[in-house]
């Protein structure tokens, strides 16, 4: 009986290992063979104007009232100035008083257009790192093959290289195959005012777009665990964005006769109790496009994990939750990002109150997302609503066999030498999510390789990427069909 048992046993598991090894051998390649075509040396005068470019202090303040007009207005003339058969050739609307968008008439009205988006705003410096910055962060200075400053990576790199593409190709008299559009808003960082006003006014006028196009993933070669050769990763989803009040109000007093419980304490437990019960992991289709476009590129080990995720689930999960990064690539968070209680060191507070942020997986629905965290919390003191602020629920996922990302796939791995492609899930929000009512092709890549300091103290981006991203936009416009 024993020896039968045994025998079983050892034949199912030369079975599992067959179907594991016979899925590891059927995971092939989904890439496409492209031949990169070297980009050609930076000009001097294209350096130049991204340097230029990065001296307009563009910044959006949480804060509406210190809003500077003149650095926008400023920057308008500079694209004016430095780009004007751009201006000559394509109509150009002023929305909500800041936001650019530009019309260029393609050859081929039968064709949908394609809208091209940058962002022309940045990030404030944080008055306590100012000091720590190693060069002035409005100057664009050029050093160690890098170029400096705010923008430089978010996302003056992608708005100064479409204008130069753009601009280089009016110069040899090309006309694009289809219409494309540039939509540059001025408030990406606070809300977008400008990008919805821009895809509402398309809209209105009938407009629906091949592909739209905006900064999100980038080319990496070190993010990717396991991975050797450089990835350009195409945002197919972006996260969606929610607020949520916690509010406890309970009789306070005198500090020196505490009652057992505090509207703090039952505030504080409720955070616990909510951090202490992550969302559980799972693997969204951007992830699912994730595994299968770059699974079979990788060392065996991991290969033979992502051919067979029904087997090795759990290892992919321990091995991205390993970084804050990966750990949200799987799941929707959640963490509390304001808490206030209190006046006084000897007054007990009548009321405590979180505001706790959450980005929600693409699946996961506000209003699901909501009634979970009543359920974890399982208190009746603790009232639970809507933060007043953004909200928007995940956007829906491009198809990887659409026009668009097989478009911009191919494009990247002709600008870029032994690139493989990969759908990605943003992390954060862009503009681009505003025009889901004109495109279903919506991709977030910002053609460039591994930036550094985005929204930080020395944010940075190197030659070569601002090299790639120039050719990058200009193979693309050549390449509309
Ligand atoms: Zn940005």
């Amino acid at each position: 009986m024993l020896k039968k048992l045994a025998v079983a046993a050892l034949l199912g598991l030369v079975l599992l290992v067959c179907v594991v090894l016979v899925n590891t051998w059927r995971f092939q390649s989904v890439q496409t063979a492209v031949e990169a075509i070297a980009a050609p040396p930076v000009t001097v005068a294209a350096l130049q104007h991204f340097q230029q470019a990065v001296s307009f202090r563009t910044i959006s303040f949480a804060d509406s009232a210190r809003f500077e007009p003149a650095a926008f207005l400023g920057f308008r003339g500079f694209l004016e100035a430095t780009y004007p058969l751009m201006h000559q050739t394509l109509t150009r609307e002023v929305i909500k008083g800041y936001s650019l968008l530009y019309r260029w008439p393609g050859r081929d009205a039968s064709l949908k257009p394609v809208v091209l988006m940058a962002h022309q705003d940045v990030v404030p410096i944080e008055e306590a790192t100012r000091e720590r910055w190693t060069t002035d962060p409005f100057a664009g200075t050029v050093k160690d093959e890098f170029i400096w400053g705010r923008g430089t990576t978010d996302d003056k790199i992608n708005l100064i290289a479409i204008c130069e593409a753009v601009e280089k190709l009016l110069q040899q008299g090309w006309v694009p195959d289809r219409t494309v559009y540039l939509a540059f808003g001025h408030d990406e960082e606070v809300g977008g005012k400008g990008a919805i006003a821009m895809a509402a006014l398309l809209k209105q006028r009938n407009i629906a777009a091949e592909l739209v196009m905006d900064e999100g993933g980038i080319i990496t070669k070190e993010k990717i665990p396991g991975m050797q050769q450089p990835v350009a990763l195409l945002g197919t989803s972006e996260k969606g964005y929610l607020s949520l009040t916690l509010t406890v109000e309970k009789p306070g007093g005198h500090s020196s006769m505490p009652e057992s419980e505090t509207a703090i304490d039952i505030l504080t437990r409720a955070l616990v109790t909510l951090r202490s019960r992550p969302f559980e992991p799972s693997f969204s289709a951007p992830m699912q496009g994730f595994i299968q476009h770059l699974g079979p590129e990788m060392p065996l080990a991991q290969k033979m994990a992502f051919a067979n995720p029904w087997l090795f689930k759990k290892i992919i999960i321990g091995t991205y939750d390993q970084s804050a990064a990966g750990s949200a690539m799987m799941r929707t968070t959640m963490v509390p990002t304001i808490v206030q209680a209190g006046i006084k060191d000897n007054v007990i507070p009548t009321q405590a109150v979180a505001t706790v942020n959450f980005r929600l997986l693409p699946g996961d629905e506000s209003t699901e997302v909501i009634e979970r965290v009543k359920t974890i919390i399982q208190d009746a003191r603790v009232q639970v609503t809507l933060y007043s602020g953004a909200f928007a629920e995940a956007s829906a996922v491009t198809p990887v066999r659409g026009f668009g990302y097989q478009k911009i796939a191919r494009i990247a791995k002709k600008t870029y030498p032994a690139l493989l492609t990969s759908p990605f899930l943003m992390l954060g929000a862009t503009d681009s999510r505003h025009f889901g009512e004109i495109s279903s092709n919506i991709i977030k890549f910002s053609p460039m390789i591994d930036p550094i300091g985005f929204h930080g103290i020395d944010e940075r981006v190197s030659l070569e990427s601002y090299q790639t991203a120039l050719w990058f936009y200009e193979q693309l416009l050549r390449d509309l069909r």
